[in-house]
């Protein structure tokens, strides 16, 4: 059955089998419920999901048992547990004004009476605002952090991704290396074909890249023509390897019919991270690297002369 429950603009689609029954909002009465007029203030207190369905969770599970709460939200890739799941479920669809807010389920092992329904339904109706401020939320950090052309990870989250790998390689004392990746003679391409191929090329290039590495390597468009891959676990002898790879990748790219007048190849300078090294300087030395690459005839990896 799907229980439709509309208020003004909220909307509340009950999930179980096919057919469809509206049931009329009740105004949650004060005595009963306290929870009901401080949860909007205590829901308004947190943009992050997560924290936000956590203390969702926390306030209505005096007046609602459950044994487990999930939310997902496909869209925004996001996928939340809390408790564990049990047979008899009460599972929503949320919306505001028509826009998809995901989808969440209360679980336990017996099942919910009509009351509780009705109580579930007035609990959500205070959640799915703040739910909206969250998503929102996350979809602009999101963006702050990806390139709009390629869709990579851009160099602000490069900087969060190596800040953090480094601190975690030296705590762990495990290895990290890094790749700084940069198109030869780009500007050529933006000058003999235009601008718009100069931006499908670094698209094509973008993702070949990322089709080359294995999903545990982090990559990043740090720059105009400019790519960095973070190879966590990884000594320069296997960062070596992932770096030739990534380099015939783009010179087997068959890009229009470019490459027959102006062939497509990137040099790569490579650095590993030694004992309490920071994140700048393995970055100065693996840039380094990459500037030998060019002045060696560019099409080549490069290691950094302290790896060597
Ligand atoms: P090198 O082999 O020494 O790296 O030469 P290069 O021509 O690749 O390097 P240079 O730094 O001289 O030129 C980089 C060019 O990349 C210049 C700039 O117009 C172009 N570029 C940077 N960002 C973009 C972009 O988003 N789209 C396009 N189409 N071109 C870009
Ligand atoms: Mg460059
Ligand atoms: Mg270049």
């Amino acid at each position: 059955m799907i229980h439709s429950l509309p208020s003004d603009t909220t909307n509340l689609r009950r999930l179980e089998q096919n057919t469809v029954s509206v049931v009329t909002a009740k105004p949650a009465s004060v005595e009963r419920d306290d929870t009901l007029v401080k949860l909007p203030l205590i829901l308004q207190t947190s943009l992050d999901t997560r924290q936000l369905l956590r203390l969702f969770d926390e306030q209505i599970k005096p007046l609602l048992a459950h044994s487990g709460l999930q939310f997902t939200h496909p869209d925004n890739k996001f996928e939340f547990r809390l408790g564990s799941k049990r047979h008899h479920k009460c599972n929503y669809q949320l919306e505001i004004d028509r826009e998809y807010l995901g989808q969440i389920t209360l679980s336990r092992a017996y099942r919910f009476s009509d009351s509780e329904i009705h109580l579930v339904e007035d609990l959500l109706c205070k959640l799915v605002y703040p739910l909206r401020n969250s998503l929102q939320y996350a979809r602009a950090l999101d963006a702050a952090l990806t390139d709009t052309l390629t869709q990579l990870p851009n160099r602000q989250a490069y900087k969060n991704t190596i800040e953090r790998e480094v601190d975690l390689a030296h705590r762990l004392r495990l290895p990290l290396s890094l790749l700084i990746l940069d198109i030869d003679c780009f500007k050529k391409i933006n000058d003999i074909f235009g601008h718009q191929v100069g931006d499908e090329t670094l698209c094509r290039v973008a993702d070949a890249l990322f089709s080359s590495l294995r999903r545990s390597d982090a990559l990043f468009r740090i720059g105009g023509e400019e790519f960095a891959v973070v190879l966590s676990h990884s000594h320069h002898e296997a960062a070596l390897l992932a770096a030739e790879r990534l380099r015939l990748a783009i010179s087997d790219l068959n890009q229009f019919n470019i490459e027959q007048q102006f062939p497509l190849t990137i040099s790569i300078g490579l650095a590993e991270l030694c004992v309490g090294e920071s994140a700048e300087s393995l970055f100065l030395k693996a840039d380094e690297a990459l500037y030998q690459a060019k002045f060696a005839g560019r099409n080549q990896v490069v290691t950094s002369r302290s790896d060597i």
